[in-house]
């Protein structure tokens, strides 16, 4: 019956999604180890956002479970799955524009930090600043820490996101295409702190761009029309003739 070989953080299984005639999660499967670097890559409109909806609980499944650290959330709000220690970040951002950066992280840390006791009110103020900065730091936004967030670069509101994700202390980070709209320098840079980022945390990263997760991610899931088309290593995924064909082409 059991099967408890790995140590899984995240597990969706026989997920299903359509939207009128469109069947935008075809029964797909996604096992994330604890600690890894997960990536789910394909063409536009393969369903990726959708995956991601489903586990975040932002669009309910019509047939499927997920569960997150071996607890049943199927259709549970992302809210409530935000305080079980999942955090995402988006592709449309989550910013509040009229706050400074250190507002906006300082509001996502507060909001965490309600699990917390403190004997004094003091004490829990003093822990989510000390806590802010560290993300601030983390994330390389100390030096805009003061900037109102609408005047930051596209680069540094993306990295925003990320530190406002951060700021929850999540055991597992989901990313929705956090490269997209970069410069090459500004993604290089996002690439680089994903990969430090999960030295003490579990990501799963959406992303269009293949190039993007191929050095850094330690499984690959392609999607295709809605079903996983492969999944593999990097190296697996990069010599697979069938992905080569989607993504060349579009289709098979
Ligand atoms: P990706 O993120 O890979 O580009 P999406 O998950 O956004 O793909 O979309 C997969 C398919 O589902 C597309 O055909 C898209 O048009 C459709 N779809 C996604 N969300 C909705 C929705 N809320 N209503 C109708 N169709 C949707
Ligand atoms: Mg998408």
């Amino acid at each position: 019956m059991s099967e408890p070989a790995r140590d899984l953080i995240l597990r969706a299984v026989g997920l299903d999604r359509s939207f009128g005639g469109i069947h935008a999660i075809d029964d797909v499967t996604l096992e994330v180890p604890r600690g890894s670097l997960h990536a789910v890559i394909g063409p536009n409109g393969s369903g990726k956002t959708t995956l991601f909806n489903l586990i975040t609980g932002h669009t309910r499944p019509h047939a499927g479970r997920v569960e997150f650290d071996g607890h049943d959330i199927t259709g549970m709000s992302y809210s409530k799955v935000a305080r079980r220690g999942l955090a995402k970040s988006y592709q449309i951002t989550t910013v509040f524009p009229l706050l400074t950066v250190f507002e906006n992280v300082r509001i996502a840390a507060q909001a965490a930090a309600h699990s917390y006791v403190f004997w004094r009110p003091a004490d829990g103020i003093k822990a989510v600043v000390r806590h802010t900065e560290e993300v601030l730091e983390r994330t390389g936004l100390a030096d805009e820490r003061h900037t109102i967030a609408s005047n930051l670069s596209h680069g540094d509101q993306r990295r925003l996101d990320l530190a406002i994700a951060l700021a929850t202390s999540p055991r597992l980070l989901l990313l929705d295409e956090p490269t997209a709209g970069m410069s090459p320098a500004d993604t290089a840079a996002t690439i680089e702190l994903v990969r430090e980022l999960n030295r003490d945390l579990t990501v799963l990263m959406i992303e269009h761009k293949m190039d993007v997760i191929l050095s850094i991610a330690d499984t690959i899931t392609v999607l295709h029309q809605g079903s996983t088309l492969f999944e593999g290593t990097p190296d697996e995924v990069k010599s697979h003739p069938e992905v080569q064909e989607v993504y060349l082409t579009g289709s098979l």
